[in-house]
């Protein structure tokens, strides 16, 4: 249909499809294994899925209030307080989005203005800068290290300037599966409040952790979590990525103002599905049994993929396994990831994908939230491969 205004300016210039986006169809058209966009292969529990049916029987089917139903958050602050030992308070602190993207994105636009910095390590999930320059901001990025081995603060305090406005991490961190350790998040916390930042940490990987490894909340150090908007998912944690229930938890006078860019971007989160989250959320065993069950999997991947020549990156949580193809091919990431698809039947994503700028560390991610066997096939069409 011709367009009958003038041209739309775009806020998202350089914006296209989400890599996630791109590679999931590519991995359909081609009926690949997709190990790409991350998300569970199987269905949530059963149990969960009968509480959803009970609360919509009861009638729970009107708008939320529009923080987020009381149980759901009364719920999230229990735990939260069981882990950290720090409380948020329902009424104030707790707010209930549409996933974690919204929370970002909500989070971001509350303390972002025009022309303030964002310190972003790179490489990031892709939401964060988007979100940032949708509101003016400019993303400052820091990378990390190839092999994901440590965070060097002495860059991050270089990249700070009197702009600084945020800093946004993410913990077990999506695309590499690196654990902030607690040495950082002191660090973070020193940086923190020597330059008064705002901190944005997305932690929706928090209970997919290994090898006996803890995961470090912003909201374990009372100082840093009094500076931080925390952003949480249900997404991963009960196998519902398509429900896209989240939650923001953020000091009172954050949360007021966090709450006045919501209530205008969703007004409230569906309704039955929170219900039956708070009561699922009652048994602690429902996500502290996550971590095995995924170390798992990682475990069957990698030792399936073993003999191939990759180097595996270490992958201390997330449900992503990056591998370092460098020995084996010199092709681009991006070409190499769409070559797979077509030819070897296993979707993955390149890491450039997750890059401001032009790189090639010839990396590509795997996600491992799948069946066993699934994970068995894909290994066995990667194992054929010809280099
Ligand atoms: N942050 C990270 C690091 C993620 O990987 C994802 C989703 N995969 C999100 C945020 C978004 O979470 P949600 O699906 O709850 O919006
Ligand atoms: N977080 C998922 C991933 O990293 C994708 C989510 C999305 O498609 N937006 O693969």
């Amino acid at each position: 249909m011709p367009s009958a205004t003038s041209a739309i300016q775009s806020k998202l210039p350089k914006v296209g499809t989400t890599i996630f986006t791109r590679m999931s169809k590519l991995a359909e058209d081609y009926k690949a294994i997709n190990l790409a966009q991350g998300f569970p292969e199987f269905d949530c529990s059963p149990d969960l899925q009968k509480l959803v049916d009970k609360y919509i029987r009861r009638g729970k089917n009107q708008y939320a209030p529009m923080a987020g139903v009381m149980a759901l958050r009364e719920g999230i602050s229990q735990k939260v307080f069981a882990a950290t030992k720090t409380e948020y308070h329902p009424e104030t602190e707790i707010t209930i989005t549409s996933g974690a993207t919204e929370a970002l994105y909500v989070a971001i636009s509350t303390v972002v203005n025009p022309g303030d910095e964002v310190i972003v390590f790179e490489p990031a999930y892709d939401s964060y800068v988007p979100a940032i320059e949708m509101n003016g901001g400019i993303p400052v990025f820091v990378t990390l290290d190839p092999q994901y081995e440590y965070i060097d603060w002495e860059i991050v305090n270089s990249k700070v300037t009197e702009k600084t406005k945020a800093i946004i991490i993410n913990t077990p961190h999506n695309p590499t599966g690196k654990v902030w350790t607690e040495s950082d998040l002191k660090q973070l916390d020193f940086l923190a409040e020597k330059n008064s930042l705002f901190v944005i940490s997305d932690e929706v990987y928090e209970y997919i952790i290994f090898d006996d490894l803890r995961h470090v909340s912003a909201a374990s150090i009372p100082s840093l979590a009094s500076r931080t908007f925390l952003c949480g998912s249900f997404g991963k944690t009960f196998h519902v990525t398509g429900w896209k229930v989240g939650y923001c938890l953020a000091p009172k006078e954050f949360t007021t103002e966090f709450r006045k860019i919501h209530q205008f971007m969703v007004f409230s989160v569906i309704t039955p599905f929170q219900f039956a989250i708070a009561e699922f959320l009652k048994e602690p065993d429902h996500y502290l049994s996550l971590s095995a069950f995924y170390e798992s999997k990682r475990n069957i991947f990698n030792e399936a993929i073993k003999d191939i020549g990759f180097v595996l990156k270490p992958s201390e949580g997330s449900f992503f396994q990056n591998v370092s193809y460098k020995n084996l091919s010199e092709e681009h990431d991006l070409v190499l990831a769409e070559r797979l698809t077509k030819e070897g039947g296993v979707a993955s994503i390149p890491l450039s994908a997750f890059y401001g700028e032009e790189t090639n560390f010839r990396v590509l991610r795997f996600c491992f939230a799948k069946n066993d066997d699934t994970l068995l096939r894909a290994a066995e069409l990667l194992n054929k491969v010809v280099w």
